[in-house]
């Protein structure tokens, strides 16, 4: 689907949950959330329907997320289901990894064709202060489970804080270096009450002049939708991406919709308008009705969001990602 500014919307970030075993302090407001009240939460029927009336509409890429996925209760056959559903789709999936090693086969099988793990920091002490888990072992393992099950393109996203885990950019790649992964590095963005400060912010020019201090980097060419600038890393299997929001946004190119887990439709991370579906799937709509509520989502895509690495008032953004779906 078009939409005003003529971007293509294809790609569908699904929130199945926004519970999560994980506490990270730049998700979590400083104020605890409760999760969304369980009736509210749609039912894999309910995903199943509206990921198909999607995929009418063109959508070709469905990532879930959360809260962390993997803690839903029988998402391995929910995925399989989607699969078929969905069968030349690609099925994606977002995880902090901690539970990952134990469904990584299970996962490949039913026919998740993509893993993006969260993984912030290599230290077991800066791990635990981000996450509130000692899980770090957990998440290394779920990597190497989900790279022995030979998911293409892996992804390791790390959220970039100054002070908390900047000093690690170059340990990741050497971490990596053997293995065919991208490692990301995420600008650190303002959500509800998380933290933010922009003096915590990690920019892209500084996060490339740490790269570029250690590896000789090479720029891989853009594919026209993805967040990340991407490189290759002279003498590594691994790849380098950097996702900017806040310093150089990428809003020309977005291509997608998010769903959050009571379901409504975000158009942009940082709106804060919805389109609720969840009300017209409990109210009896028709197809119509709810393909026409998609196209009314696609039509409100913002051209660019409002934020910068000079914003002052984060709290003005109240859902949290977890609430969205990161
Ligand atoms: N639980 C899953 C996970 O940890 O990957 C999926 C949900 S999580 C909200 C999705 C992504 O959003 C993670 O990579 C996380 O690091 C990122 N994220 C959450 N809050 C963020 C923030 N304030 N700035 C940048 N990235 C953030």
């Amino acid at each position: 689907m078009q939409d005003s500014y003529g971007r293509t919307v294809h790609y569908l970030r699904v929130s199945i949950t926004d519970r999560c075993n994980l506490r990270c302090a730049y998700c979590r407001p400083a104020a605890a959330i409760e999760p969304a009240n369980h009736p509210w939460v749609l039912s894999y029927e309910e995903l199943l329907r509206l990921c198909g009336l999607f995929c009418s509409l063109g959508f070709d890429k469905f990532r879930l997320t959360g809260g962390e996925p993997l803690v839903r209760r029988d998402l391995v056959p929910f995925l399989s289901r989607l699969r078929a559903r969905l069968p030349s789709a690609s099925l994606a999936l977002t995880t902090n990894g901690v539970l990952l090693a134990r469904y990584a086969e299970a996962l490949r099988l039913a026919g998740l064709d993509r893993v993006n793990v969260s993984l912030d920091s290599l230290d077991p002490v800066t791990f635990e202060e981000i996450t509130g888990s000692k899980g770090i072992e957990a998440v290394l393992a779920g990597i190497g489970a989900a790279l022995a099950q030979g998911f293409s393109a892996l992804k390791l996203n790390v959220v970039v804080m100054r002070g908390v885990n900047h000093e690690e950019i170059p340990r990741f790649v050497e971490r990596f270096a053997g293995s065919p992964v991208y490692v990301r590095f995420i600008e650190f963005m303002p959500f509800g009450i998380n933290g933010w400060d922009r003096e915590r912010v990690y920019p892209y020019a500084s996060i490339l002049r740490d790269l570029e201090a250690r590896f000789t980097l090479t720029p891989r060419r853009r594919d026209g939708s993805g967040p990340s600038r991407d490189f290759d890393v002279e003498g590594a299997a691994c790849r380098v991406g950097i996702i900017s929001p806040l310093t150089r946004s990428f809003c020309e190119d977005c291509n997608r919709l998010r769903l959050t887990s009571d379901g409504k439709i975000r158009s942009c991370l940082f709106s804060e308008e919805d389109v609720d579906l969840r009300v017209l799937l409990r109210s009896g709509a028709g197809d119509e009705a709810i393909l026409s509520a998609i196209g009314q989502a696609v039509a409100s895509k913002p051209r660019e969001h409002r934020l910068s690495a000079d914003t002052t008032t984060p709290s003005h953004f109240t859902r949290t990602m977890r609430q969205v779906g990161g």
